[in-house]
């Protein structure tokens, strides 16, 4: 729907994001194959986790070169670009943001000197410690010496302090390992010099972070659908707290930190793509899973399943299976007119969920409808949807959701809203039901979501659904989307943007 800047975006309905993903990255050391191309389709399988910028950058063994613009990874790559970016390593990025704006100065890669060399490195995740970071890089330079690299050049994410907290003497990978505990947060960072490829990944393990095998090298990815595209055979998960090091000496691995896994079950629910595998879960057999589960806790008469597509389409083919009610689709989406940088005109912008979504009416006309839809953030979809169905001839849609309400904002990566806006923060469920105008709401119960991901409770975030935060968050004026511009805007410990979340929203 129309962004800010009137264009169209992936989102169903103007203002109404579903939970937006933080990032995928990638990484690959292959000598003997085309990196940059392998990169290439790793990017086009994480698409999903980040549509506003992309990036991959590579090594031949003495240059680092970076590619990145904004937009999709099919529009800012092409065959030409690509034959440039030479080499046997590569990492690549697909943005959302998360901290720092989305502006092409924030794109990924990002690019730092070193004292020997070049880093570039890609991060999937948020740190919360941002303004820590920034008082630590102001030490190390002496405070009043001006900031270099990428922060000089207006770069205002999480990930370009990172970049210049690399820049110290020595060894990278003892670079890496050294500043690990400094940072708090998620963080999946694929990094590289001229010649040695790294992951690492927090001790929560908050984000995935796979690694896998070429026949000729190694690969690392946000999600192992990622490894599929490119022909990579699963290996194993890289470690909360691990850091890897991939050279041509091969591959060595140091437990860098202790692991306290506290996987983000919202990887489950919605964000990692179905045919994805977590923690030797697949993605899309816990969404079938939480379908049956919900049939089983919000039973109702009616005559058609249907999900809201594509994100409810597995838990709407596990609530049928479990009902016995017959599984349909009652609507469809336009997949490709929300990713075109064409401006909508008036007309076309008030057709609202109309531009993305058609009903069936023959399908639905008359019926009584389970609408299975993964999340309610705010509930303007949901509000829509259930209109749309009832002008297209439903005599009944009970609304039924794979998730529990959302009542909290993630600060690891996820961008929901904030706390205000969660519609389940003001109305409890019948109430969330008349507002949206369905017949009836339920959603799945806590136990029953982490159930069907098949991982140990105490193993799992779930925070923005119990409010209970695995890595301790600091004041709320030193966290949202927006801290390093504040910081930069000389406002240290100024009111929280008004992107930011609100005061107090932060547990204690
Ligand atoms: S707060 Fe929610 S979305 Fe964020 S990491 Fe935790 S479970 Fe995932």
């Amino acid at each position: 729907m129309a962004r800010g800047d009137g264009r169209l975006t992936h989102d169903l309905l103007p203002g109404e994001k579903g939970p937006q993903d933080s990032c995928g990255v990638f990484g690959v050391f292959a000598p003997g194959e085309d990196v940059a191309k392998l990169t290439y389709y790793g990017l086009y399988a994480l698409q999903h986790r980040g549509q506003e910028s992309a990036g991959i950058a590579t090594s031949d063994g003495e240059q680092i070169l970076v590619y990145k613009d904004m937009g999709l990874v099919s529009q800012v790559f092409d065959e030409t670009s690509l034959s440039t970016l030479q080499g046997h390593i590569a990492i690549g990025h697909a943005r959302y943001s998360t901290t720092g704006g989305s502006i092409w100065s924030n794109a990924q890669p990002t690019l730092g000197p070193r004292p020997e060399g070049t880093v570039a490195l890609a991060h999937n995740g948020n740190l919360v410690n941002t303004r820590e970071l920034v008082d630590m890089l102001e030490a190390r330079r002496g405070g009043a010496r001006a900031p270099k690299g990428e922060i000089a050049r207006g770069n205002t994410t999480d990930t370009a302090l990172v970049t210049a907290l690399l820049d110290v003497e020595g060894d990278l990978a003892r670079a890496i390992a050294d500043l690990m505990p400094h940072l708090r947060g998620a963080y999946c960072f694929t990094i590289m010099d001229e010649t040695t490829l790294y992951a690492a990944r927090d001790p929560q393990g908050i984000r995935p972070l796979v690694l896998g095998r070429l026949d000729r090298g190694w690969v690392v990815a946000s999600e192992t659908a990622a490894l599929d595209i490119c022909g990579a055979s699963f290996v194993r998960e890289v470690a909360p707290g691990e850091l890897i090091v991939i050279d041509e000496q091969g591959l060595r691995s140091s437990q860098v930190l202790e692991p306290r896994p506290k996987g983000c079950v919202f990887e489950y629910v919605y964000l990692a793509r179905p045919d994805t595998r977590i923690a030797g879960r697949s993605v899309n057999a816990s969404r079938v899973e939480m379908g049956r589960q919900l049939a089983r806790e919000h039973p109702v008469e009616a005559d058609l399943v249907i999900p809201t597509p594509e994100s409810g389409t597995p838990a709407a083919i596990g609530y049928a299976q479990e009902s016995g009610i017959p599984y349909g689709q009652g609507m469809v989406k336009n997949a490709y007119v929300g990713r075109t940088f064409i401006q909508p005109s008036q007309t076309i912008r008030q057709l609202g969920i109309r531009l993305k979504l058609n009903p069936l009416k023959e399908i639905i006309a008359g019926k009584r409808l389970v609408v299975i839809d993964d999340s309610i953030v705010r509930g303007n979809t949901q509000r829509a949807v259930v209109r749309m169905l009832r002008e297209a001839g439903a005599a009944e849609v009970h609304v039924r959701i794979s998730s529990p309400p959302v009542r909290w904002p993630c600060y690891y990566g996820i961008d929901f809203a904030s706390r205000a806006e969660l519609i389940a923060n003001g109305l409890d469920t019948d109430e969330i039901a008349r507002s949206i105008g369905a017949d009836s709401l339920g959603y799945i119960s806590f136990d029953g979501m982490v159930e069907s991901t098949e991982q140990p409770a105490g193993e799992l975030c779930s925070a923005c659904f119990t409010g209970q935060y695995p890595v301790p968050l600091p004041d709320p004026r030193a966290l949202g989307k927006s801290v390093l511009e504040q910081k930069k805007a000389g406002a240290p410990g100024a009111g929280p943007h008004p992107a930011s979340p609100e005061k107090n929203e932060v547990p204690a």
